[in-house]
């Protein structure tokens, strides 16, 4: 039995997959849209002061995971799909200084860091723990508006009893699935395997040409991503000295080869021998680089959240540089219609446990992250490799039950330990359930994905709060650590 808690809703792939800046979903990329949508409103021009409140887990981990940076951002009208990374320091720096900021770039307002950005440490708002309260005063101190908004994951906004979600608004779909059961019988009932049944429903919101046109700016964006992230040294933002090292990584495993674009050097990859150490090490090159930028603040792919985003492109090149189909996907088109193929049937199984569990930290730890990233990626590649629904749906499984419990428990608060490892350690677990699924007979699997994501749900609502993106327990308190703020 699935959660009962929520309406059957009805998403789309692009609610999985979205572009966005690091390096939290749902501390960064939710408050930042929370923000936006508050300001659409009230009338701004009228705004002489505003204040706000976070709650729960954003006040915990909040400043490690970028949360006021993402909430200046939004009051500065800033888009997170389009604003300019590089400046996202010097915007920020600039507010806090001047202690005033240009609301909506329409009229400049007093805001003073310390006193208007208020961190609620030890309180949390009963419907979710990502909580927020803003408000708007005009200049005579009258209330303009006071709303509460919860991110709750994946870049996910809500307000309660009050979905503010495009996301979630009523559409017909000729196969409604909730659940992976649904999946099964309309790919029974219509001979279609799930990348065929995704496309389908997904023509209910754009056209295919938009589809494949938007799908590949969003394989764009991860593969830059990783590109970038295989090709900067330093140190991660945050004040834990923590050194990058994917470039490093990259630099021995390619022999020191220059590249001067991410195909040349995807091309070197695919065609380099490569033995099974070496392949490993790869994989970790590609997580590390991916959320190596995510801790940076830069663009990524939250998928489907933003501490989990190294998983999904990292599978991604597994399969295009390494498993048996490699060859088949070296001309561009062919490369591309992969990898549509993969983020369709992945996002398409990351809406299951939206849907039947959750996404989000906050609620049920890193299991909710990393374990469905790995499930989402494990039931893609299975289909691309040429595995039938129910092994994929078996694959998908097989990883989420390997996750079950993980708990969340970042060291400062910062999505850097042990985040930016373990998704190299979901990649891999995704690679071998996929391995595991495409020799085995679903016909003998003891546990569906229904009941993986039931279980998900079930030791959510179990695990201590501590584990929860809180930064109150495990690692993030048993390591000491001196984080200097910035
Ligand atoms: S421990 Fe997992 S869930 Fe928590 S911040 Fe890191 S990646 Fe995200």
């Amino acid at each position: 039995m699935l959660k009962k808690s929520l309406a059957p809703e009805r998403l789309s792939i692009f609610d999985m997959l979205k572009i966005g800046v690091g390096p939290s979903s749902s501390h960064t990329y939710g408050p930042w849209k929370a923000i936006l949508l508050w300001l659409e409103t009230f009338s701004v021009e009228k705004t002489h002061q505003i204040k706000i409140h976070l709650y729960g887990s954003l006040a915990k981990t909040g400043a490690g995971h970028g949360t006021d940076i993402a909430i200046i951002m939004g009051l500065l009208g800033e888009q997170p799909e389009t604003t300019n990374i590089a400046l996202i320091g010097q915007k920020f720096q600039q507010v806090v200084s001047a202690s005033s900021i240009e609301l909506k770039q329409v009229k400049t307002i007093p805001f003073v860091y310390s006193r208007d950005l208020i961190f609620h440490f030890d309180q949390q708002l009963p419907f979710h723990s990502n909580g927020m309260l803003f408000e708007a005063y005009d200049h005579e101190g009258r209330l303009l508006s006071s709303e509460k908004y919860y991110s709750i994951g994946g870049g996910f906004v809500a307000q309660e009893n009050t979905s503010t979600t495009k996301e979630e608004k009523e559409v017909q779909l000729p196969f409604p699935c909730n659940s992976s059961s649904d999946l099964i019988r309309h790919c029974k009932d219509n001979n279609f395997s799930i990348f065929d049944m995704v496309w389908a429903n997904e023509q209910t919101w754009k056209d295919a040409e938009t589809i494949h046109k938007d799908l590949i700016e969003i394989w764009s964006v991860m593969k830059n991503c990783l590109y970038k992230g295989c090709h900067t040294n330093g140190i991660l933002p945050g004040g834990l000295e923590v050194k990058r090292r994917a470039a490093d990584l990259n630099s021995q495993l390619s022999g020191g080869m220059k590249f001067s674009n991410p195909n040349d050097w995807i091309k070197y990859i695919r065609n380099a021998p490569a033995s099974f150490s070496k392949i490993l090490k790869w994989i970790s090159c590609f997580a590390f680089a991916v959320n190596e930028e995510n801790a940076s603040l830069s663009r990524v792919v939250t998928a489907p959240t933003n501490g989990a985003a190294g998983v999904i492109p990292t599978v991604i090149m597994y399969y295009l540089c390494f498993s048996e189909k490699r060859f088949e996907t070296e001309v561009k088109e062919h490369e591309e219609q992969a990898v549509i193929q993969f983020l369709c049937i992945a996002a398409e199984l990351g809406t299951f446990f939206k849907k039947g569990a959750t996404i989000s930290a906050a609620m049920g730890g890193c299991q909710a992250e990393i374990g469905v990233s790995s499930a989402m990626a494990a039931g893609a590649l299975t289909e691309c490799l040429g595995g039938s629904v129910e092994q994929s749906l078996m694959a998908a499984e097989i990883a989420m039950e390997h996750h079950l419990g993980l708990t969340c428990d970042p060291i400062g608060g910062l999505v850097q330990i042990p985040c930016i490892e373990r998704n190299s350690m979901g990649a891999i677990k995704a690679i071998t359930a996929a391995n595991i699924a495409l020799e085995s007979n679903p016909k003998n699997a003891k546990v569906s994905l229904d009941n993986v994501i039931n279980t998900l749900w079930e030791t959510a609502k179990d695990m201590n709060q501590k584990y929860k993106e809180t930064s109150e327990g495990g690692l993030a308190i048993n390591i000491p650590v001196n984080v200097v703020e910035c």
